[in-house]
């Protein structure tokens, strides 16, 4: 028997609402007081505040599905079998209450007896000196110690500068040699996509004083996530994310559009599973409020969706078709997330317009584009200068990474720190404008903006590096 994906998000609350916890709604998508996070990345993001003592939580055993944004993804979306902009993340958290027994007798618990997991597929890994983590899989689990593996801070150990941190213990499900890269030595931690990362157990455990001098917290937390695509992806046997059984009936809708079906061109499949995944993290991005604009999330919405329209023209998709993706989107989510229904009108709207927005002039931009393209031969050159890179966003709406992507297609590459010089003499420009016209201190907007970008979030520096976020 196979269970769905809002079959599975179901399973996963209950299972830990049995183990004394509270179900508690995904967060926004938007982070609630917190400058070091453009969008929510996890399930512990929002929760912050509890581990920290800031705020007391509702109880010591919380449960949620979170809706997560990973931007620093965007480039394995598509090409891998795991990764998605948008997904959802279930987590079980314990704020000073169970620590490292309970929550990995639980996992295996819910992986195995729950959903019904083979547990001769899964491996654990755990962070090289955390015996104690190794003791519990290998005592009380039953898990033979050559099936335990051992990795360094880089993969086993969570920690954000200063302050709570700890190691982790990552749950592995081997999907067969069909999967695999066939590389000699491939096993867990390869980065191919036969052994499957499904679940991370995080200990917080120690605080770091900065400089790296650990010592152990009074309370000690749990926090884990595992990924309710990857969990379905292992539960329903399928290929990838975009096969299972919600996502692949939004990626047969871009198909249909497109005339096309799916698994017999290999372009054509990635131009698939990305606008399949973009136009999910949309609907959820309008539904919690983000607008597209040229700053902040506002940015990252905008990019997504004018990814997505390039690939669907692509892929011949006529006219406009986003809206229409959306409304499968909410369709199969709403069980899960009844705000996409509710919103669903909006939702609509800003998607058509931006749509509109970016179609009256992709057709002009990529005209000028072929042009500087076959300037490019004739000079012998393959790096377009940076103003030019400029002026197709400034005047087209074509994101610095979807013109660099269309060139990369052949062969040639974008001057980015010319296109960055070229942004910043734009803001120079009206930087000074606003500051004659005095208009309230206006700046200030830039400062807040400016504090998002200056932050250690990963997730975010492949945007970051192009420099568009201000
Ligand atoms: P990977 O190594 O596969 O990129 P990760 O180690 O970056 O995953 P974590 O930060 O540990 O992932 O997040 C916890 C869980 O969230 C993962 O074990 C996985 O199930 C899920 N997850 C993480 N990133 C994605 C993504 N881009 N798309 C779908 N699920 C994800
Ligand atoms: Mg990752
Ligand atoms: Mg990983
Ligand atoms: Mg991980």
């Amino acid at each position: 028997e196979k269970y769905g994906v809002n079959q599975l998000r179901r399973m996963f609350l209950e299972f830990f609402e049995s183990k004394g916890h509270l179900i508690m709604k995904s967060f926004s998508l938007v982070p609630h007081n917190d400058n070091s996070l453009l969008l929510i990345n996890s399930g512990m993001a929002p929760l912050k505040p509890y581990f920290t003592g800031q705020e007391i939580p509702p109880r010591k055993r919380v449960t949620t599905c979170q809706k997560c944004i990973r931007t620093g993804d965007i480039e394995n979306v598509g090409k891998t079998a795991r990764h998605g902009t948008f997904f959802e993340m279930l987590g079980n958290f314990s704020f000073g209450d169970y620590f490292k027994h309970e929550a990995i007798a639980w996992s295996w618990e819910f992986l195995t007896k729950v959903v019904g997991l083979d547990a001769d597929r899964l491996y654990p890994s755990v962070y090289l000196e955390d015996d104690e983590a190794f003791e519990i899989w290998n005592k009380e689990i039953g898990i033979p110690a050559d099936r335990i593996f051992k990795f360094g801070k880089e993969d086993n150990f969570w920690e954000h500068g200063a302050g709570p941190c700890g190691p982790c213990s990552e749950i592995y499900y081997d999907r067969g040699k069909k999967y695999g890269c066939g590389r000699p030595g491939c096993t867990v931690g390869c980065e191919c996509d036969r052994y499957m990362e499904v679940w991370n157990n995080v200990f917080t455990q120690f605080n770091n004083d900065g400089h790296n001098n650990y010592t152990p917290l009074d309370y000690k937390n749990i926090d884990t996530g595992m990924g309710l695509e990857r969990l379905a992806v292992v539960v329903q046997d399928v290929e990838s994310i975009f096969a299972v059984d919600t996502i692949k009936a939004l990626l047969d809708n871009v198909a249909e559009l497109a005339g096309i079906s799916y698994m017999e061109n290999e372009d054509k499949d990635v131009s698939l599973r990305l606008i399949t995944d973009h136009i999910r993290s949309c609907t959820f991005m309008i539904s919690d409020g983000i607008m597209p604009s040229n700053e902040g999330r506002g940015y990252v919405l905008r990019r997504l969706l004018r990814r997505a329209s390039r690939h669907g023209r692509l892929l011949g998709i006529e006219g406009k078709f986003l809206a229409r993706l959306s409304e499968t989107v909410i369709e199969l989510s709403k069980d899960g997330y009844p705000e996409l229904d509710e919103k669903k009108e909006m939702i609509f709207k800003v998607l058509t317009e931006e749509e509109d927005k970016f179609d009256k002039t992709i057709d002009q931009g990529l005209n000028i584009l072929a042009e500087l393209e076959s300037r490019l031969r004739e000079e012998g050159k393959t790096v377009l200068e940076g103003e030019d890179a400029f002026r197709l966003y400034d005047t087209y709406g074509f994101p610095l990474d979807l013109t660099r992507e269309i060139l990369e297609e052949k062969g040639f590459s974008v001057d980015e720190e010319g296109f960055k010089k070229a942004m910043e003499v734009q803001r120079e420009m009206a930087r000074s404008s606003r500051k004659k016209s005095n208009y309230m201190g206006r700046e200030d907007i830039y400062q807040g903006l400016d504090a998002e970008l200056t932050t250690e979030f990963t997730g975010y520096e492949t945007l970051c590096d192009t420099g568009l976020i201000t």
